[in-house]
């Protein structure tokens, strides 16, 4: 039988508890504000079953804001990694591609240069929306804006990029790069500048919960509408409650029906499989694989922390082809992997009304970074 909840009326309702919601109770936590966060989970596209992650995988040494709450497990090394390309693997570090030495070298300044401004932008958010911090920056809003396609055109990075570059970018963000924003595409690039790490978030929404376990609650939101006196009527499956501040920190399309929120232009969805097997002998020895998106269904095969994971964007990749009989699969389907938008989206909807999550970049350290900036809003307005 479902509890019903005795308290009814809060501050602040936070809707969502993966990292962006769970940010954004600790704050609100920390400062001493009354809420109540619901959500169907706790860590939402952290999702670390069994040490297995079907969700979220990496960190960069940059995620300073969260890198407190995970365990770093694994180094990702470049040189594990091999491309597969008209059925040939190729290596990124190796000889062969001396030849081109100097779009590598121009590539790396561009991308230190980015990670700069980048770096910048985080300290800010905080207290700055994600669109604000974007748009005061020229650079940044540049890249927001000008496709992917157009970069790679304009420094000559076309041969690289089908070879190495695209691959990778498809394979971390699971959209086709004539989709992809420069922004997007170079920030898939900063594990080859910056210490990455293979990480476990078994533990990171425990760690973000600790002194608010019974400020959190396990419920399905149903509805959220505006009612007398300026509050918010929440309707749930563990009974209705009423709120003077609303944070929505879960994507669009799971909260369809829910309040009318602003729409990123694609929410892609993924498959990724837990595969207990050996290998083909053609793809043993690997670390990780990853397939041209323009041949192959599967985006990439890797070995992470002892176990086999598989992204693609069927449900049901040719694993014959890649394993020995006996294969057992254990599949994942993720509705909505990582949303991306043309347009910078505003995080105050309403008065009231603050937006967190991935809406305008994907990501681990930005979704904290959002629900931190929804907290902060509520503190300052006392
Ligand atoms: C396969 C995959 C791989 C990824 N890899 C990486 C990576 O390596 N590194 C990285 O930085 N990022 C990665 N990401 C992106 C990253 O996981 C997200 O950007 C981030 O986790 C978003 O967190 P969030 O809290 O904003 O949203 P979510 O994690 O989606 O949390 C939303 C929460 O709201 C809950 N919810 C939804 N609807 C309702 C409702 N009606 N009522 C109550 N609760 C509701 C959900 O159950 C969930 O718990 C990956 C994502 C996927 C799917």
């Amino acid at each position: 039988m479902i509890k019903e909840e005795k308290k009814k009326e809060y501050e602040t309702i936070i809707i969502g508890g993966g990292i962006s919601g769970l940010s954004c109770a600790k704050k609100l936590n920390e400062a001493g504000k009354d809420f109540l966060l619901i959500s169907k989970n706790f860590g939402g596209r952290m999702c670390t079953p069994k040490k297995i992650n079907y969700g979220a995988c990496y960190v960069t040494g940059d995620y300073k804001h969260i890198l407190n709450y995970v365990d770093k497990k694994e180094k990702l090394k470049l040189k594990d990694t091999f491309f597969l390309h008209n059925n040939h693997f190729l290596k990124f570090l190796t000889l062969k591609n001396l030849k081109y030495i100097f779009k590598i070298i121009k590539g790396f300044f561009i991308l230190k240069n980015f990670r700069k401004h980048v770096l910048k932008l985080i300290e800010q958010l905080p207290y700055k929306s994600v669109k604000e911090g974007i748009e005061e920056d020229s650079l940044l809003f540049n890249y927001f804006k000008m496709p992917a396609k157009e970069f790679i055109r304009k420094h000559g990075f076309e041969e690289l990029s089908e070879l190495y570059f695209s691959p990778l970018a498809t394979c971390t963000t699971f959209i086709d790069i004539n989709k992809l924003s420069t922004y997007y595409y170079l920030s898939c690039f900063f594990p080859m500048i910056v210490n990455s790490y293979i990480s476990d978030f078994k533990n990171t929404s425990k760690k973000l919960l600790k002194n608010l376990e019974d400020k959190a609650k396990i419920g399905l939101v149903i509805k959220v509408k505006k009612i007398k006196n300026g509050k918010y009527k929440i309707k749930t499956n563990i009974g209705d409650f009423y709120a003077k501040n609303i944070v929505f920190a879960a994507l669009e399309k799971e909260l369809k029906g829910v309040y009318n929120l602003p729409k990123p232009k694609i929410q892609q969805p993924i498959y990724v499989f837990y595969v207990n097997g050996k290998r083909k002998k053609r793809y043993m020895n690997k670390r990780a694989i990853i397939f041209n998106p323009k041949e192959s269904s599967v985006y990439l095969i890797m070995n992470e922390l002892g176990y086999e994971t598989v992204y693609s964007k069927n449900l049901n990749p040719d694993f014959d082809k890649y394993y020995e009989k006996n294969y057992k699969i254990k599949r994942f389907y993720w509705n909505v992997a990582m949303p991306f938008s043309n347009n910078l989206i505003d995080q105050k909807l309403e008065e009231n009304v603050y937006l967190a999550s991935d809406y305008n970049i994907p990501g681990l350290e930005y979704s904290f970074l959002s629900g931190l900036y929804a907290a902060n809003q509520i503190i300052n307005l006392g």
